[in-house]
């Protein structure tokens, strides 16, 4: 058993199950944790030690702690299904193990072995299985959120890589990201501000690419849309993502175009998934830098009939219309989302086991 290595803490408060069930009959999203966190602590001496699977609870840091000040800090976002069965699983957790240590290294933090990132989530949920929700009906969607997370905790105010650092996995019960369907969302494309530029950490998944983006997000909300669209630093030229979800636009000639990876873009696993899933709808996917341009252009001419965002939170997501600060860009050919809801069933239903694993995308937790 691997997770014999987490030594287990076990909670003298867990919360009691109808408290639970009540929780998990109404989660939201991000509000309510689990019993246990998992903890596993590095030193620049001694390496990663100390796998522990504690009772949940805040953090005891030294006002000097260096991620206070200088967000030397990372994190994943991974959900863990539960099937008709009863068990329980994670969707290609060894992607975001991989990204988990992209990002490290980056960020100038030691890098988690896979083995231990994936081990650490199975030690959470040996304890916390119970939170794990069961979906009533197929439409409902609703997991348990998993987030892992590191950060640098030396007291220390010097700029430099922190000698002391601590990874943690907390869990979240999380319901169905849209209630009653998928409606296409609108975006806002923030024409000042940049998420990322070359030779930064847009790649990366790090705390301060989402601090450095909550201005444009209040812009959008201000212009009555729910996400920000980036587009490119150097050249104001090319979609890149929104703040948390890759982007795809579909062609009525059955091209899937997604902006090819850069450093300036985050590897998402739905969007590795669903390159994969779109060659077995018969879809003809392309990774290539595609410009505003293009999409405006594309939607008035009706050559791209669909743009979706995907993500772990969203799953699939249609966008109904860009707006900028000039024009908003509509998209009314395609109608109803046809490629977006298909793929965005055919990877749900790989996520809860209602279709065989091909792939080998799942793991047992
Ligand atoms: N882009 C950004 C900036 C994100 O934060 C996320 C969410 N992790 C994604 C894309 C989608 O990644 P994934 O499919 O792995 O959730």
């Amino acid at each position: 058993m691997p997770t014999q290595r987490f030594t287990v803490l076990p909670s003298s408060e867990a919360t009691a199950a109808p408290i639970r069930d009540d929780i998990l009959a109404n989660p939201g999203f991000g509000r309510y944790f689990t019993d246990h966190m998992a903890h596993v602590r590095w030193t620049l001496d001694a390496g990663w030690h100390g796998h522990e699977v504690h009772p949940y609870g805040p953090l005891t840091l030294d006002p000097a702690a260096a991620v206070l000040h200088y967000a030397q800090e990372i994190f994943e976002g991974i959900k863990a299904y539960r099937h008709d069965d009863g068990s329980v699983w994670a969707f290609r957790p060894e992607k975001n193990a991989e990204r988990f240590r992209r990002s490290a290294r980056r960020l100038a933090l030691p890098e988690l072995s896979d083995d231990d990132f994936v081990d650490s989530l199975k030690a959470l949920l040996a304890q916390d299985h119970a939170w794990v929700p069961t979906p009533a009906t197929a439409a409902e969607e609703s997991s348990l959120y998993l987030r892992p997370f590191m950060i640098a905790s030396e007291t220390f105010l010097g700029v430099r890589p922190s000698h002391e650092v601590d990874y943690y996995v907390i869990a979240s019960p999380a319901a169905a990201y849209f209630k009653g369907g998928i409606a296409p969302v609108s975006i806002w494309l923030s024409s000042h501000y940049k998420r990322a530029a070359a030779g930064g950490t847009g790649f990366a998944k790090c705390g301060g690419n989402y601090a450095a983006s909550l201005a444009a997000q209040k812009e959008a909300e201000a212009n009555d849309c729910s996400q920000v669209a980036f587009l490119d630093a150097a050249e104001n030229k090319w979609i890149e993502e929104l703040g948390g979800m890759n982007l795809f636009f579909v062609y009525r000639d059955g091209r899937l175009v997604t902006p090819q990876l850069t450093d300036t873009i985050l590897e998402g696993v739905t969007r590795d998934s669903v390159l994969t899933l779109a060659r077995e709808e018969g879809l003809t996917p392309e990774e290539r830098p595609i410009s505003l341009d293009e999409w405006r252009e594309g939607a008035a001419s009706g050559d791209i009939t669909e743009v979706f965002a995907c993500g772990t939170a969203a799953v699939i997501t249609p966008v109904g219309e860009l707006v900028t600060e000039d024009d908003t860009i509509r998209l009314d050919a395609g109608g109803d989302n046809e490629v977006a809801k298909r793929l965005r069933g055919h990877l749900l239903d790989l996520q809860y086991g209602r279709r065989e694993d091909t792939h080998g995308w799942l793991t047992r937790l």
